[in-house]
């Protein structure tokens, strides 16, 4: 599998998605799943606050994050780019992005046996799953720290509706 860029997209040998329709043989043909997602790289999380992003981005539909097999981190959104055309062919293909002429068909996600990533995570959920077993004392530190701010916000909020309300 060749690197990936800091996009989460693998670079190698040019990207063959043509204007017009490819031979019927070609892997792209009748394809563009490279086309429906975007990634871009994200630090690998160590303090409260990287943990706590990690929650916001997934929270929000069609977010991922995942873990590629360097290690790197990447955050995956979903979404279709506005030039695949219907017959699954890129409408801007001369203009198109270079990160587009760079990826890679023999050994993109369809062609490849290998997932593009190591560890993935399609919900918050899924991330506390892995971080109670791989990082156990991030994990427990990230939850401390959590379960103190939950509580503050709670007492803010019986305090806030205890008090009269303003003019009364
Ligand atoms: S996912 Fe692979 S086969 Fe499909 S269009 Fe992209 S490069 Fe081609
Ligand atoms: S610009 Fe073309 S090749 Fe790039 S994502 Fe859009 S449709 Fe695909």
């Amino acid at each position: 599998m060749s690197k990936e860029n800091g996009s989460g997209r693998r670079s190698g040998p040019s990207l063959e998605l043509a204007l017009l329709d490819l031979p019927s043989a070609h892997p792209c043909h009748g394809c563009g799943q490279c086309c429906h997602y975007i990634a871009t790289e994200i630090d690998n999380p160590s303090s409260f606050r990287d943990y706590d992003n990690l929650h916001w981005y997934l929270l929000h539909e069609d977010v991922c994050v995942y873990v590629d097999w360097e290690g790197d981190w990447f955050l995956e959104f979903r979404t279709t780019c506005r030039h695949l055309t219907p017959s699954r062919t890129c409408g801007i293909y001369e203009e198109r992005p270079q990160i587009c002429s760079e990826f890679s068909w023999d050994e993109c996600e369809k062609s490849s046996d290998e997932p593009a990533w190591k560890y993935r995570f399609e919900s918050y959920q899924e991330l506390l799953d892995w971080l109670r077993k791989r990082r156990p004392k991030a994990y427990e530190k990230y939850m401390r720290a959590r379960r103190k701010l939950v509580r503050k916000r709670r007492e803010a909020s019986g305090a806030a509706s205890a008090s009269p309300p303003p003019g009364a």
